[in-house]
């Protein structure tokens, strides 16, 4: 009898034990903390290498991170061995589209993100999936647009496109694509996909956000028929210079802007923006940078573009990119010193 209590305590413990790491990766998961998720679950997955828990939540770590192919066999590992009615089959589906459409397989993605729509558990899982439908252009609503394959880029135009000129639009981007890539040296994953809408109204009956937009993880731009050749391209391609890069709205746009090709004058649009403003602001670019939230957009776009433009005129392309892997103020002033302080007092003078 003793011996069976013993076994029972021990089997108790094991199941507290795995409950209690379970919630320990969660709460990683939902911090974003991504590289901490994917080490301490390979930790757990020594002694317990079957366990579907912890391959699910290894594999899903691992994409987060990009690692996409690396977390395949760990998400089909959890679908394998988690039950039908376990909400967690939902996330392993799920996850498991979102790599097969990162290694170009489409289809496979749509059935997936459908499988787990239909198994009806995870309401978390099946909104994610229901979104990323529309978003990676899987949606049957596509079926009817025209797509237009150019060297890197998938276009997807709606159906009576206001792009007049296809060919020019197609090789403007497809131009814009090889210069930024080029200039990075970075290669995506996969082809980029590049959906353009005729209208914010349109995009939105489907659950877009406001366009335009990329969702750089995806490779998957969203686009209004008139935006710069290079913006949301800058966005895909700078995203996979680092897999886990720490980001700041004034950083990210600001590159964005600066490699948009469109020979705007940043100078001009900020002057005409601000006197378009109902209320008078005086710029500090520290509080911008560090407040994404904190000036009218002129400050996040043309501002930040200039700002970026003048840092890589100044210090050059290398000391960039490790600006974009972390964004953050106290990263530029550990990459450019103190001058940096004097380009920023200088901008500030220039447009207060
Ligand atoms: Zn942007």
């Amino acid at each position: 009898m003793r011996i069976i209590y013993a076994v029972f305590a021990l089997l108790l413990n094991i199941s507290i034990f795995a409950q209690n790491h379970d919630k320990e990766l969660r709460d990683l998961y939902y911090s974003g903390k991504f590289n901490e998720l994917v080490q301490l679950s390979e930790e757990y997955l020594k002694s317990d290498s079957l366990n579907p828990v912890f391959n699910l939540w290894h594999g899903e770590g691992l994409v987060e991170l990009g690692f996409f192919n690396k977390g395949k066999p760990y998400v089909q590992k959890a679908i394998e061995y988690i039950g039908d009615n376990d909400s967690r089959k939902a996330w392993a589906l799920n996850y498991l589209a979102r790599i097969e459409f990162l290694t170009q397989n489409k289809l496979k993605a749509k059935q997936l993100f459908i499988d787990c729509i239909d198994s009806n558990t995870s309401p978390k899982a099946i909104e994610s999936s229901k979104f990323l439908l529309v978003e990676l252009g899987l949606h049957d609503f596509y079926s009817d647009f025209e797509v237009v394959e150019s060297e890197h880029i998938t276009f997807h135009f709606q159906p009576n496109s206001i792009v007049s000129n296809k060919d020019e639009f197609v090789e403007l981007r497809e131009n814009a694509f090889q210069k930024i890539s080029e200039f990075f040296g970075v290669k995506i994953p996969k082809k980029i996909d590049f959906i353009i809408w005729n209208s914010n109204e349109d995009a939105k009956k489907l659950g877009i956000k406001s366009l335009g937009y990329a969702n750089a993880k995806f490779c998957v731009i969203h686009s209004r028929s008139n935006q710069t050749r290079g913006h949301e391209i800058t966005h895909v391609i700078t995203h996979y210079l680092a897999n886990d890069q720490i980001k700041t709205r004034f950083i990210n746009e600001g590159i964005a802007v600066c490699f948009d090709l469109s020979n705007n004058n940043r100078l001009e649009i900020i002057n005409n923006q601000k006197e378009k403003d109902s209320t008078q602001v005086i710029v500090s670019i520290k509080e911008a940078w560090t407040n994404p939230k904190a000036y009218p957009e002129w400050v996040y776009y043309p501002l930040a573009g200039e700002f970026v433009f003048r840092i890589l005129d100044k210090w050059g392309k290398n000391k960039l990119i490790d600006l974009i892997k972390n964004q953050t103020y106290e990263n530029a002033l550990l990459i450019y010193g103190e001058e940096l302080n004097a380009i920023i007092s200088e901008l500030e003078n220039e447009i207060n």
